[in-house]
């Protein structure tokens, strides 16, 4: 007989340890296997197995030895047939589920793609080479809820549309119930590389050469590449994985987001063809199983993926690629929330590989490691064939003069400069960091203001579907036509977001063709890849859009790029946001002039003394760097200091303060060396899913100084009832 000793599926701290089980059968069974158990009171639960000992005794006495009972596993309960994991894998797990406090559990679930994930809900859902769309039937919005018609307009003005992209099932099921929508299912179409001529290599510029020379002789395990916009990264990438394959070895590519980078696949592809992998976030669950067994089997030896491609089971690695590594995308906003990069640089050593970290805005972090020598550096200052920088103006708008009465959102300048670029049949991109029409909405007549009732958060308005929605937790309600606390018919709508930018261009420019790139248009991918390639054929002059068309793109006919407004994110609360405005503003102009003519920029703010303003205006990254270093040293943030965010949260409030606040004071009772406590602090939007929450944020010099006392900590307040605890390493936020 065997004991087997399994991890549940369920991801919380107090069940992170193996539960043991028996089997009498002869089928194989290894650690690394999935099973079937019953577990409490559940039948069906997954588990995984961790180790088999063999035993002489018979349950009887193992029962009677341990003092509790030991359910039996059967033959068809054992899932696979081969181990999930190799022991890089598992040593990666590892390495992850210690640095970010996180069930293991819970990282090998973000390791493995769906079907083979150690969760019941793998062994669900078809594996299917189709899939299912939704289609209108009837555009009818009579007694429907607000958010049933939220999802009715999105799919009545994207018809057909893929079922994962309408949101929540349970809504869409309500639709399909009362006939106003119906599933169709259709061949899946694979993810295409555009026909265009196969591209010739570059020459290697000399700056390029240098870089690709430095880094290969470098004996560093990780390197920052730090090249401006435009100074050709790209190139260096695919040189280099050239020579990696041409050794032997495999090549993983890290991107921050397949559909806004199309551009770096089709590099890839063109110039290695079969030998590429793609793991796009739109593969059915069935093929991304197949890609990842294709990689797993050894066919493909480079892989172009996403934040989690970090995980690919690519063998014999020779070298690790994270593109763009300042964008926070990398970072994985729920448990385990890891960042893609930390992973990168544990699978380096984990393989022995170099890892190359490109950017032309580096993070504080990874550029102060490069300072200190941990990191080799490696540097491309220009930009290719010695093209100048994008000329950049700053336009105050504190003086009201800049603008003339056509426009209180455009200034005078912007106006004129865009005209001059549209005469000249060139292209411009507008940059506002906000989506949506209106931002706010209040009665000026006795004060209401629109808020979200589950979150607190303001409610905006979005003119596409008419309807006024929470960005944080997705509420939504139809626009109203009075205010419902007082009956007034003239509501105040103040803010605006890439909407009413859009509407403001064509009211100006009734010729212009204006298309608009945001996270609302970016719910129906192949939309963004649509309006990203027609943009840079041309068949638009103006895209107006958030972040999203800030990051690497390569538009050669935009000679204009303007920030609408660059002070957006200066005020949000968090450490971060001076860098963020930074990069945003600095990836943003250098969109401008890529190609044969010089570029210009136009930064509109209330802040034109603010560095992160002025040092992104003129892509002056040495002196951001210099100045918000000081910052975070007088503020004890990173890369200074280090920081664990712990979040709260129960149904009642008073047990998420004395929790928080009991934790607080244990963990200050230490008596801990350079360690920081604060809070509990009530986040922003202090409650979600009827659960109160306070954080708490631990600023610390040393992890060693605190970590063995933080996980007993943790482990002890785990087991409270009625509160649970999420531990964010390296926060993003506060
Ligand atoms: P980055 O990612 O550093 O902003 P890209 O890799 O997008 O820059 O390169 C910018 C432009 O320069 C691209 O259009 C690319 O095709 C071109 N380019 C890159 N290397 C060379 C080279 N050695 N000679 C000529 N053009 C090049
Ligand atoms: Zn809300």
């Amino acid at each position: 007989m065997k004991i087997i000793d399994v991890l549940t599926e369920y991801g919380k701290r107090s069940l992170d340890r193996t539960f043991s089980y028996v089997y009498r059968g002869d089928k194989r069974i290894e650690p690394r296997f999935r099973v079937r158990i019953s577990f409490g009171a559940q039948e069906a639960v997954m588990g995984f197995v961790l180790a088999v000992r063999d035993t002489k005794k018979t349950i009887k006495e193992l029962e009677e030895e341990n003092g509790y009972a030991f359910k039996e596993i059967h033959d068809y309960d054992i899932i696979d047939e081969e181990p999930l994991v190799d022991d890089q894998m598992m040593e990666l797990a590892n390495k992850v589920s210690q640095y970010y406090l996180a069930p293991f559990i819970g990282v090998l679930q973000a390791m493995l793609p769906l079907s083979l994930s150690p969760k019941t809900s793998a062994l669900r859902g078809p594996k299917i080479a189709y899939e299912q769309w939704v289609e209108l039937v009837k555009n009818d919005e009579n007694d429907l809820t607000d958010k049933q018609i939220e999802m009715l307009r999105l799919i009545a003005s994207n018809t057909p549309i893929l079922k994962k992209e309408c949101g929540s099932i349970a809504i869409l099921k309500k639709l399909l119930e009362k006939g106003r929508v119906k599933i169709i299912l259709k061949e899946k179409e694979r993810f295409h590389i555009r026909p265009e001529e196969r591209e010739e290599p570059h020459e290697m510029s000399l700056e390029q050469r240098k870089a690709f020379d430095d880094i290969r002789n470098s004996d560093k395990g990780v390197v920052l590449l730090e090249g401006v916009t435009g100074s050709g990264k790209t190139e260096v990438y695919l040189r280099l994985s050239e020579k990696v394959l041409e050794e032997g070895k495999s090549v993983l590519m890290l991107v921050p987001e397949i559909n806004l980078t199309p551009a770096m696949v089709e590099y890839f592809s063109r110039r290695f063809g079969p030998k590429v992998a793609i793991l796009h976030s739109e593969l059915t669950p069935a093929e991304r199983y197949d890609e990842y067994r294709r990689i797993a089997r050894g066919d493909a030896s480079i892989v172009v993926g996403a934040r989690s491609a970090v995980f690919a089971p690519l063998k014999n690695i020779g070298l690790i690629i994270l593109d763009e590594e300042h964008v926070e995308s990398y970072k994985q906003d729920n448990s385990p929330y890891y960042h893609a990069r930390e992973v990168a640089i544990m699978r380096g050593e984990i393989e022995g590989c170099k890892v190359l970290l490109g950017s032309a805005t580096p993070t504080l972090e990874s550029k102060a490691r490069a300072d200190k020598g941990v990191y080799e550096y490696a540097s491309m200052p220009h930009r290719i064939n010695e093209k100048a920088l994008p000329h950049t103006e700053i336009i105050d708008l504190r003086d009201r003069k800049v603008f003339s009465k056509n426009s209180e959102k455009l200034s005078a300048p912007l106006i004129a400069k865009i005209k001059e670029k549209l005469d000249k049949g060139e292209q411009a991109l507008l940059l506002i960091n906000r989506r949506g029409y209106w931002t706010g909405i209040e009665c000026p007549k006795c004060g209401h203001i629109f808020t979200c009732p589950n979150c607190g958060g303001n409610l905006t308005f979005h003119q596409e579907d008419s309807m006024l929605k929470c960005h944080h937790c997705g509420f939504v309600e139809k626009y109203p036509e009075h205010c419902p606390s007082c009956g007034n018919t003239r509501l105040r709508r103040v803010g605006y977001g890439t909407e009413r930018v859009v509407k403001e261009l064509q009211d100006l420019f009734p010729e212009a063709r204006v298309a608009r790139m945001d996270s609302d248009i970016g719910k129906v991918s192949k939309n963004v890849e649509k309006i990203l390639h027609e943009f840079k054929d041309g068949k638009y002059d103006i895209l107006v859009g958030t972040q999203m068309i800030a990051k690497g793109h390569d538009f050669p006919n935009v000679t204009l790029s303007a920030v609408v407004l660059a002070d957006i994110g200066l005020s949000l609360p968090t450490y971060r946001a001076s860098e963020r405005t930074f990069q945003l503003i600095a990836q943003a102009v250098g969109r401008s002039g890529r190609s044969k003519r010089v570029g210009e920029a136009m930064i509109q703010t209330y802040n034109p003394d603010h560095y992160a303003i002025k040092n992104g205006a003129s892509q002056d990254y040495g002196a951001f760097y210099l100045r918000e270093m000081q910052q975070r040293r007088i503020t004890e943030y990173p890369p200074y200091w280090n920081c664990i965010l712990l979040e709260f949260s129960s149904s009642k409030e008073e047990k998420a303060v004395e929790s928080s606040m009991d934790f607080k004071k244990e963990i200050l009772g230490l008596g801990i060396e350079n360690l920081n406590v604060l809070g509990p602090i009530t986040p922003f939007y202090s409650m979600n899913n009827g659960k109160h929450k306070r954080v708490l944020l631990l600023k610390f010099k040393k992890r060693e100084s605190i970590d063995s006392y933080l996980r007993q900590l943790l482990q002890r307040f785990s087991s409270l009832a009625g509160v649970d605890i999420s531990v964010n390493v390296d926060p993003l936020d506060y």
